[in-house]
């Protein structure tokens, strides 16, 4: 695990247990800020031992706060970890606690190996048990007081949501934006995508955290919505 500073108020924890070349062998990302009444986490990786690690590292760092945890979406290296905290610490778009509901609900601990199997990953950690976020929004929901804003940014899946840090002009926009393009996408959610990346350019930042790759800026985006556009002029 890589700790990297970003801008006044940022953590970027950085893992390299995922690994294999379609995935370009990048980090996984989970992003941290230490607000004023609370730490915001956003995405919880592959377990609660990764997730302790980050919690051990802000407290370390800052002292005590209370934890707020987001789930940028259902994929599972990125809602694993949810068991280092309680439902109640836990955010994500409604769509997303509902795909969590049938997707992971049905499963045994015991199983997690022969879905990963599908991925050809093997879970560093065995006895992963599922925590359900225990409070959804849909279309946004802001802390006031602390500088944060979680909106709905359907692209990569149909429920995904991003996270503006105010305070920083920090956006974190999960998996939809990826260099060199966009390598997954759910099908039927090409003009989601679109109008998402198109309202990332009308954003106030220079500081874009994906969910895998090194830290962006416009110009990926950018690429990405042209990728999209051509795309979607093509089907
Ligand atoms: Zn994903």
């Amino acid at each position: 695990m890589k700790i990297s500073k970003i801008k006044n108020r940022g953590r970027l924890f950085s893992f390299d247990d995922i690994s294999y070349s379609s995935f370009g062998n990048k980090s996984t990302h989970v992003y941290a800020i230490k607000a004023s009444q609370h730490f915001f986490i956003f995405d919880t990786y592959m377990g609660p031992g990764f997730m302790q690690q980050v919690k051990n590292a802000m407290l370390h760092e800052f002292g005590q706060k209370p934890f707020i945890v987001i789930n940028s979406h259902y994929h599972w290296d990125h809602v694993f970890g949810n068991s280092a905290f309680s439902p109640e610490e836990i955010f994500c778009h409604k769509i997303c606690r509902e795909i969590m509901e049938t997707q992971y609900n049905a499963f045994d601990p015991q199983s997690f190996d022969r879905y990963l199997a599908q991925y050809s990953f093997s879970l560093p950690e065995k006895q992963v048990e599922i925590v359900l976020p225990g409070v959804t929004f849909a279309d946004s929901l802001s802390f006031c007081d602390e500088g944060i804003e979680l909106f709905y940014t359907p692209g990569h899946t149909i429920d995904c949501l991003s996270l503006y840090d105010r305070i920083d002009k920090v956006l974190c926009a999960g998996d939809n934006v990826e260099l060199p393009y966009p390598t997954y996408f759910d099908e039927g959610n090409r003009e989601n995508h679109i109008k998402t990346l198109e309202k990332y350019l009308t954003m106030d930042t220079d500081t874009i955290i994906p969910g895998h790759d090194e830290i962006l800026g416009k110009e990926a985006v950018k690429k990405n919505l042209e990728y999209r556009k051509n795309l979607w002029h093509k089907s």
